[in-house]
């Protein structure tokens, strides 16, 4: 057959050395340069909208507080809502009016994690722990033999917020979870997996020293509190008050000899929050369609409460927007489109019983486009329609965008989910997208720098659609 009909007739997935030149594989390492940075300054929900915050403010957002409600919204207007810490919606006002519809992107902030108890402190056998409660699905295993830092947001009797951070810097202790030796194993390792750390023994050893004058049982917690209370002036009461979550200590780093993925916790989903942040703090012009991202929270935990991504404060947000743009909020959003940027499952040759060898993503073969998840007759999925996934097709194909599909998983095999349903179901054409990830809810994921580039890229022609 003519080969010009051959390659009209398949479509063949294409890897990053079919695409990439040299110049485009060092524009790859070096955005992953700064999403290393990101990933070392962001590894909990609050420090991620943190992160998010300064870097709009830099590029000319304005926080809607400040913005007044009186003013009328005028293309080229740039706002900042922050969602009590924990979520953010930014915004740029297109050319068109919003009722011509919106490009929406959303992602989520929030990772796996352990976080303490609400009464977490206890003495042991002469040790302090803190009793942890995981946060998302993770293999509790997992989080044994590693160093762990605390981050985390508390408010004291006084009503004062403290920002926790230890185990970070160099200098810093780190924390750790024990696991039992080989040589005592023989009975644990007979368990399910599932079993083999039950999930409420992951606790936390803090210390072994007792409290200076302080000899009897309890001075050892005694004196994990005298340190809380003498850097952060928190007490024991304070900690019924407060997010602290115990994450990997480690950074974020270059991984494989050729320096080809980047390793590091919580890559699901900052991997995709990072290339929406940076796709839209790049934009040369006004869009033509207003621009929303969503940093949504809670994702891992179901996407309920009043950070997540089936709380009302998206519409109230774009309705209050459009009430200041004098326009409809339902019409805007009936007529926008949405993706939905979430990690997908990579193919690993090894766990092939699973993963779906003609289906699944592939590392360094580009951004992904899903339309549903595994598992129940695609129950609890969006399910994107041939409508929209053609719409985004086009934009990524337009712009030279390498992007490849996935299926989450052999049928059947996958129970997970993501933000799309949620945005779908607000009468907006939603697709996932994403990006391949190895290892994912493990304290170190990988992720390859081709991908984690192309996804950039997309969101780039997505938003100047
Ligand atoms: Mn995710
Ligand atoms: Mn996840």
């Amino acid at each position: 057959m003519d080969e010009t009909l051959k390659n009209t007739l398949l479509w063949r997935g294409r890897n990053a050395s079919q695409v990439m030149d040299a110049d485009e594989a060092a524009a790859a390492d070096g955005y992953c340069r700064g999403y290393i940075d990101f990933l070392n300054a962001a590894k909990t929900e609050r420090e991620t909208v943190r992160q998010a915050v300064s870097l709009a403010e830099a590029a000319g957002f304005v926080p809607w507080e400040s913005f007044g409600k009186l003013r009328g919204i005028k293309s080229g207007d740039k706002l900042c809502l922050n969602q009590r810490g924990k979520a953010l919606i930014l915004f740029v006002a297109g050319k068109r009016p919003l009722e011509e519809g919106l490009s929406i992107a959303a992602a989520h902030v929030d990772s796996p994690r352990l976080d303490l108890k609400l009464r977490p402190l206890y003495e042991e056998t002469g040790a302090a722990f803190f009793d942890t409660h995981y946060y998302g699905e993770i293999k509790a295993y997992q989080w044994t033999g590693i160093p762990l830092a605390l981050h985390g947001h508390v408010i004291r009797a006084d009503g004062r917020a403290i920002d926790v951070c230890i185990g970070e810097d160099q200098d810093d202790p780190v924390l750790f979870i024990a696991d039992l030796l080989p040589h005592l194993s023989k009975k644990q390792m007979k368990r399910r997996g599932a079993d083999l750390i039950h999930a409420d023994d992951l606790d936390i050893i803090a210390g072994l020293r007792s409290c200076p004058g302080e000899s009897e049982a309890g001075a050892v917690k005694l004196n994990i509190l005298r340190i809380l209370y003498e850097k952060y002036g928190i007490t024991e009461a304070d900690l019924i008050s407060a997010e602290l979550s115990a994450v990997p200590a480690f950074p974020a780093r270059d991984l494989g000899l050729d320096r080809s993925m980047v390793g590091g916790y919580g890559q699901d989903d900052r991997v995709c929050v990072y290339a929406a942040l940076s796709a839209l703090f790049s934009l040369g012009e006004v869009p033509s369609h207003s621009i929303c991202v969503i940093l949504a929270d809670k994702e891992e935990t179901g996407s309920d409460g009043m950070t997540g991504m089936r709380s009302r404060f998206f519409e109230n947000s774009i309705g209050a927007i459009a009430e200041a743009a004098g326009e409809n909020p339902r019409e805007a959003l009936h007529n926008s489109l949405c993706i939905s940027a979430d990690v997908n499952a990579a193919y690993y040759h090894l766990y092939a019983d699973v993963l779906d060898p003609r289906g699944d993503a592939r590392l360094n073969q580009g951004m992904v486009l899903f339309r549903y998840w595994g598992h129940g007759g695609k129950e609890h999925t969006n399910n994107a329609e041939a409508e929209t996934t053609a719409a985004l097709r086009k934009i990524l194909d337009d712009a030279g965008v390498l992007w490849q599909t996935a299926e989450g998983g052999r049928v059947d095999a996958e129970d997970s989910g993501t933000l799309s349903r949620f945005l779908a179901n607000l009468d907006i054409p939603t697709i996932d997208v994403g990006v391949p990830l190895l290892s994912m809810h493990s304290p170190f994921e990988a992720a390859s720098k081709t991908d984690i580039y192309m996804a950039r890229r997309g969101f780039a022609a997505f938003f100047a659609r």
